[in-house]
């Protein structure tokens, strides 16, 4: 490490592991530039869409331990696929074979879900590192997480001393890390993207590669709109923005450490490495382009709340607020005008909550109206401001009705749809920022 001046982290997600074929490719990757230094890594994933996660599999192995049934079949499931990579990769299956023994005693003794959680990682990191003639270095002895399992600060000292006499390439296993109590404990699911994102800010690595199954972030989900290609360059407050509106591409709170150190994030694409993916920074070039992304978030329910003066009735907007809070509704957004307040209450809400929040509510208020389901669509990007004719070019353009929510953010305007609207809606606001 100490002899290579400018270095990369690189974290490879779970379908780019899926098995001994992806892992080659991953290798090949790794080996084409010598900055890529540090790897970090998922379990291994889905090979097929009706696979099962190997983290999957784990958890199902607790749950059944939990409930006093036996695991054996199951975590057979494991050991099978582990070995078969092992063996693909020509690494030692014994060593391997071993390490499956100690997790299959270990598993029962665990009472949290966390170790079971975060073995493929464990087992995923032993064989790519023996794979790639590198140094395995546990994420228990590095990362450490508070109980609410965000990064405790204390993790970059950490990995800093740990890791800088390494000579060679590293491989770290993601998504886990030890926590208060000196237990193995893991991220939220996904949360190898945060671990990537911690290795590289204590490296102070100049970029962190995040390697998945597409090229990169998209304007919107491909699956569901079609012309929605790839999109170069991306900020870190654009994605915040995405992500509150319902895309997933990185985990959230991937973002925060590299944020701060001003490390870009590479999304890229293992299975097409010719492909430059999208860069990830601090701020873009909006001449290029002023939008650069629609998501949207469903199903959401407006309540409109009437009442003379409600603005300025503190003891109403309490007991609305208490209401709400203590039946866990989300409520995504508020907008307050002088006699009305306008909720959007996300998820799927039953007549008999229908009832209770007219009912509730009404007590506080003079009336209350709630609409069919809807879905929020948020159109983002840093140019926004620039965007004067947005409202007219939305409307020559999508051809069903809408409501504008609000610019929520400067950056983002967010529009109101029927939930049959969505598709139509979604891919002409996907046209109007790729300029079809
Ligand atoms: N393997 C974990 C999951 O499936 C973590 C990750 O892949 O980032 O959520």
């Amino acid at each position: 490490m100490s002899s290579v001046k400018e270095f990369w982290v690189n974290k490879f997600g779970g379908t780019s592991l899926a098995n001994a074929q992806q892992i080659m490719k991953v290798r090949d990757i790794v080996f084409a530039d010598e900055r890529r230094k540090i790897v970090v890594v998922s379990a291994p994933g889905k090979e097929h869409k009706e696979d099962t996660k190997i983290t999957d599999i784990l958890l199902s192995c607790h749950r059944l331990i939990e409930k006093g049934q036996p695991f054996d079949e199951l975590f057979s499931v494991v050991r099978k696929r582990i070995l078969a990579i092992a063996e693909a990769l020509n690494v030692n299956q014994n060593k391997m074979g071993k390490e499956l023994d100690a997790i299959y005693v270990q598993l029962p003794k665990e009472k949290s879900a966390n170790y079971a959680g975060s073995r493929g990682e464990y087992l995923n990191a032993i064989m790519i590192a023996e794979a790639f003639d590198a140094t395995f270095v546990d994420s228990a002895e590095i990362i450490f997480l508070t109980n609410k399992g965000q990064v405790d600060e204390k993790s970059y000292d950490k990995v800093a001393q740990r890791l800088k006499n390494i000579e060679g390439r590293i491989v770290v296993p993601g998504f886990y890390g030890t926590g208060e109590d000196g237990s193995v404990k893991t991220f939220s699911r996904g949360g190898s993207d945060i671990s990537g994102a911690i290795l590289a800010k204590a490296m102070k690595a100049t970029k962190y590669e995040n390697w998945t199954d597409v090229s990169g972030i998209y304007v919107a989900d491909p699956r569901f709109a079609v012309n929605a290609g790839p999109v170069a360059n991306i900020t870190y407050s654009e994605i915040r923005e995405l992500a509150t509106i319902g895309a997933s591409v990185l985990h959230e709170d991937a973002i925060a450490p590299v944020r701060s150190a001003n490390i870009p994030i590479n999304v890229r694409n293992t299975n097409d490495p010719t492909a430059d993916g999208t860069i990830i920074s601090e701020t873009r070039d909006i001449k290029l382009a002023n939008l650069v992304g629609v998501s949207g978030k469903k199903p959401y329910r407006k309540v409109v709340l009437e009442k003379y003066m409600l603005n300025r009735d503190n003891s109403a907007k309490k007991a609305i607020s208490n209401f709400l809070e203590h039946n866990n509704y989300t409520v995504d957004v508020v907008i307050e005008a002088f006699d009305t307040m306008t909720l959007f209450i996300y998820g799927d809400l039953e007549e008999k909550d229908l009832k209770l929040i007219n009912e509730e509510l009404l007590k506080s208020v003079e009336s209350c109206t709630i609409s069919d389901e809807l879905v929020l669509i948020g159109v983002v990007g840093e140019g926004l401001a620039n965007e004067k004719e947005l409202v007219k070019r939305v409307s020559n353009k999508v051809d069903v009705p809408f409501e504008i929510i609000s610019e929520l953010s400067p950056i983002k305007m967010v529009l109101s749809f029927a939930l049959e609207d969505y598709n139509t809606a979604l891919n002409a606001l996907v046209d109007l920022v790729v300029g079809k």
